[in-house]
């Protein structure tokens, strides 16, 4: 996840996607049939996945869904929508989360090609633009019971799925904060001011030590985090503290780096993002 945002963060949130959050839930909640089908597929990049938790009127609170499953024999029906869904317009499968009669969140995989399941693209994103982005629509799709992942019920089923994508993003911040560092450490070696480059300056090479520094301990913090996930102690809050701290660490160093680029330099406006 480090190496593939120093690239571009939109590969990074692709691959989080899927493994985290699309892979993640088949192997950890679905049955061994659900895995021999989807996951060899899944892990050879044949099959593209999406996971569909946030709706139009509910995202930092997932709890308050309206997508809804209907038992119907051999089936569910599902119906809903779902907003902001990475990868959803070349998805294959979708992991979708939706209440049923009882008003309990269940999992389920839901094909493509099921029929009044479309995916329509959102245009026009700021950022994250190598990221392909989507809505989820559910008109009676009839999903087969054998695509529920029968091993969670509850909120705790997409949260799970999230503390893994968190932790990949830990990691990625680092990789976006590297990129900024190593071009900004390119530029003080090629720019001239006052007769010298500008990494000859006292300052600049303190900025630039800051920043390594920052991201080597932030290295540290995730590296730290995975020893205790591999033995299974790793907690959502220790994973959501590295999150919130190398993801405020990349942006510190964005900025540092982008004003060392000058344009809005010493004689001009300060950067105000
Ligand atoms: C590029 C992109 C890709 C995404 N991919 C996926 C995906 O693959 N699957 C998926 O399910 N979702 C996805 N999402 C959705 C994302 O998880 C939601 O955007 C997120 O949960 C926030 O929901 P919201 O946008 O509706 O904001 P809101 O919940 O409406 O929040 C708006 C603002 O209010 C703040 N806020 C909300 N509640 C509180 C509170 N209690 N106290 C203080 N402040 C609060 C928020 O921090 C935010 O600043 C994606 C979003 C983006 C932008």
């Amino acid at each position: 996840m480090q190496e593939l945002e120093r690239g571009d963060s939109g590969i990074r949130s692709m691959a989080s996607v899927q493994g985290s959050l699309v892979m993640y839930p088949i192997y950890k909640y679905g049955n061994e049939e659900q895995r021999r089908k989807y996951l060899p597929k899944l892990g050879s990049g044949e099959f593209i996945g999406c996971f569909g938790l946030t709706e139009p009127d509910h995202g930092s609170n997932p709890n308050g869904m309206i997508t809804n499953i209907k038992d119907d024999g051999d089936a569910y029906i599902l119906n809903g929508a779902k907003m902001w869904i990475t990868n959803s317009p070349v998805a294959d499968i979708a992991v979708v989360w939706a209440k049923d009669e009882e008003g309990i969140i269940r999992g389920m995989i839901v094909e493509k090609d099921m029929k009044g399941f479309s995916a329509p693209e959102i245009h026009g994103k700021w950022s994250l633009r190598a990221s392909v982005t989507g809505e989820l629509v559910f008109e009676d799709v009839r999903v087969p019971k054998a695509n529920m992942l029968p091993n969670i019920q509850g909120l705790k089923g997409p949260l799970g799925c999230l503390s893994k994508a968190r932790y990949g993003i830990a990691w990625g911040a680092v990789g976006a904060a590297l990129d900024c560092y190593d071009s900004a450490l390119r530029y003080s070696k090629e720019r001239e001011q006052f007769g010298k480059k500008l990494g000859q300056f006292q300052l600049t090479q303190k900025k630039l030590a800051e920043m390594i520094t920052e991201i080597t301990k932030a290295q540290l913090l995730s590296w730290r985090l995975g020893t205790l996930a591999n033995s299974g102690k790793a907690t959502p809050a220790q994973i959501s503290m590295a999150k919130r701290n190398n993801v405020a660490m990349a942006l510190e160093v964005a900025r540092e780096a982008r004003q060392m680029h000058g344009g809005m330099g010493i004689t001009g406006e300060y950067p105000i993002t």
